[in-house]
């Protein structure tokens, strides 16, 4: 297929607003792959190479586009520069310039879409001396040999921003769509998807034949997306909900994936990353432990002996950061609590449902510093409070309360777990946000150069991040310090490309880092975009900072569908 086809599709999709018509032109598009063009359009329109625990970092940086589009078009450089400045979209800047191209190529090769991804993913890999230059001079060989229209499509490609309003829901819709006409097979692409977290093997596999996705396994060293917690605000309403359930003490730690077979063990993140190198002292625990091929998962922090307390997550990173991994294995050893098991010796165990997947845990732990959550089976408020209190003498979170019968619900936020957390009640609750901008100090804080964030959740509808709040409050001097050292590093000229927002900062930065704020309740607001509707988006009341997440990546963020939960609370 060429690459043509595709941004042309891309073009339409960018001027619908729907989501069904979105899906439709994206279904269309699916309908003439082959399986492998599948899987590249898939992962170009994530704006990734590869899924994300293979950690293939695409994101060219600007300042390397910039010169691309220079040495391709014969603008001078300051010129390309000063129309990205007039449009903040060095897509829009590539297809105008290159349409009026002061030097004509003289060979053009028409680009198909496996020659772009394929272009792409060696630039990713170029490293050593000399790479930049390659990587400057791949891209222009590809703007040498594409349209307008391409241009604006590679450009964002190569940036990791697509910018078309297509988040993963659409993706898995489409596919679906494309074989049968409707979204009946989309829960079964989707359960593929969460047992895997690849969208491109997904696509590819479904394509090749839709019963490869009816029948999906999950395999070792393929992470599956974590399941996700619902929140109440008391004992009475989790029983209500669940009835007889089991509560386990919530951990306050590092979530982690083990994954294993045989010798070879790897641990990935939350975020999906593979963080094994993080944790030798996991490693060797998991690597004496009976199973011969194992996934589980459990929370990862360390305990202080003398204090007999746990470390909370941001402690025990200080810890290891502080001391370097060998020395803080050793004096603060990590204790993982295993919460849940997705397999075991061959056997899915995503469909069993909870008590059975705890009896499997159970049968080869504890061992070591691998621990069990602690559980208790319970049937009444008052059982469930009790459990609450001893968490919280134990300097712990809350807890977390199980459905008996619930499967491990892969990727998704169900009642089959619910958090109480003792940041819960009428008092306050937060919400995971990303830092979208910031604002220059002013008064007592000029000397600090930083006066606020502003912050976003995501849309995972439509893959785009939407403002709701400016948090000017709870933020320690040190904090500001850090703010801005961290922050000055990001900024960009111009919002990101992939934000809805009404309220400019002084500064825009890269979607990226993570903070949890806290507030009083959540009201409407002309000012913010998160869930508009007639103008008027979910807004904070009274955001204060509460800590930087650094356990999370942007879109693990809080959801625009979450805070439309939370505000029917607050
Ligand atoms: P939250 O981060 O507040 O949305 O709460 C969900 C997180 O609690 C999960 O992602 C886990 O990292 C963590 N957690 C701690 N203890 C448990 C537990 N016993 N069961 C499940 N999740 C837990």
């Amino acid at each position: 297929m060429l690459f043509g086809e595709v941004a042309k599709a891309f073009d339409q999709i960018e001027q619908k607003s729907g989501r069904l018509e979105m899906t439709d032109l994206l279904a269309r598009l699916f309908e003439k792959t082959t399986p492998e063009e599948a899987e590249r359009v898939s992962y170009i329109i994530q704006g990734e190479l590869r899924p994300p625990y293979e950690g293939v970092d695409l994101g060219m940086g600007e300042k390397f586009v910039l010169e691309a589009i220079h040495q391709a078009s014969g603008y001078p450089y300051s010129q390309v520069e000063k129309d990205f400045e007039k449009e903040g979209d060095l897509g829009i800047v590539a297809e105008k310039l290159l349409s009026n191209k002061r030097q004509q190529s003289l060979f053009t090769s028409p680009l198909s879409v496996v020659s772009v991804y394929n272009s792409m993913f060696k630039i990713s890999r170029a490293a050593g001396a000399g790479s930049q230059d390659m990587k400057i001079k791949r891209l222009v060989e590809l703007y040498n040999n594409a349209s307008p229209l391409e241009a604006r499509y590679i450009t964002r490609f190569a940036l990791g921003q697509l910018r078309l309003g297509v988040g993963d829901p659409t993706i898995l819709d489409a596919l679906s769509v494309s074989h049968v006409g409707d979204k009946s097979l989309r829960e079964s692409i989707e359960r593929a998807y969460n047992l895997c977290s690849d969208i491109g093997y997904v696509a590819r596999a479904f394509k090749e034949d839709p019963k490869k996705i009816a029948d999906f396994k999950i395999e070792v060293f393929k992470p599956i997306m974590p399941a996700l917690a619902e929140r109440l605000r008391t004992s009475e309403e989790i029983i209500a909900k669940l009835g007889k359930c089991a509560v386990e003490y919530k951990y306050d730690g590092f979530r982690i994936a083990v994954h294993k077979r045989d010798n070879r063990v790897e641990i990935y993140s939350r975020r999906l990353e593979k963080m094994t190198h993080m944790f030798p002292d996991v490693v060797k625990a998991v690597e004496s432990l009976p199973p011969k091929e194992v996934i589980f998962e459990g929370e990862a922090l360390a305990y202080n002996e003398e204090e007999k307390r746990f470390y909370s997550f941001q402690e025990t990173m200080h810890r290891r950061r502080k001391y370097g991994l060998e020395e803080a294995s050793e004096k603060y050893p990590l204790y993982v609590f295993a919460f849940d098991i997705h397999y075991l010796e061959g056997e899915d165990c995503t469909q069993l449902p909870y008590a059975e997947r705890r009896k499997k845990l159970e049968s080869f732990l504890p061992q070591e510093n691998i621990e069990l959550s602690k559980m208790r089976l319970v049937s009444i408020p008052e059982e469930v409070s009790s459990l609450f209190q001893a968490a919280l003498r134990m300097r712990l979170e809350g807890i977390m309360a199980k459905d008996l019968n619930a499967p491990y619900t892969a990727g998704k936020r169900k009642f089959a777990w619910i958090k109480l957390k003792k940041s819960y009640g009428k008092e306050m609750d937060t919400v995971d946000a990303v830092v979208v901008g910031y604002y220059r100090g002013k008064g007592s804080r000029t000397k600090f150069g930083f006066g606020g964030l502003l912050v976003a959740v995501y849309n995972e509808d439509t893959a785009r991040f939407e403002t709701i709040a400016k948090v000017g409050s709870g933020f320690t001097e040190e904090e500001m310090e850090k703010f801005q050292k961290m922050l000055e590093k990001d900024k960009m000229k111009h919002a990101p490309l992939n934000l809805d927002y009404v309220m400019e900062p002084d500064f825009w930065v890269q979607p990226k880092y993570v903070v949890e704020i806290a507030y009083d309740n959540i009201t409407r607001s002309p000012t913010h975009t998160c869930g508009r509707e007639e103008g008027k988006g979910f807004a904070l009341r009274f955001p204060r900072m509460v800590r930087i997440r650094d356990d999370r990546a942007p879109f693990d963020a809080t959801t625009t569908k979450e805070v439309e939960e939370m505000h029917k609370f607050s």
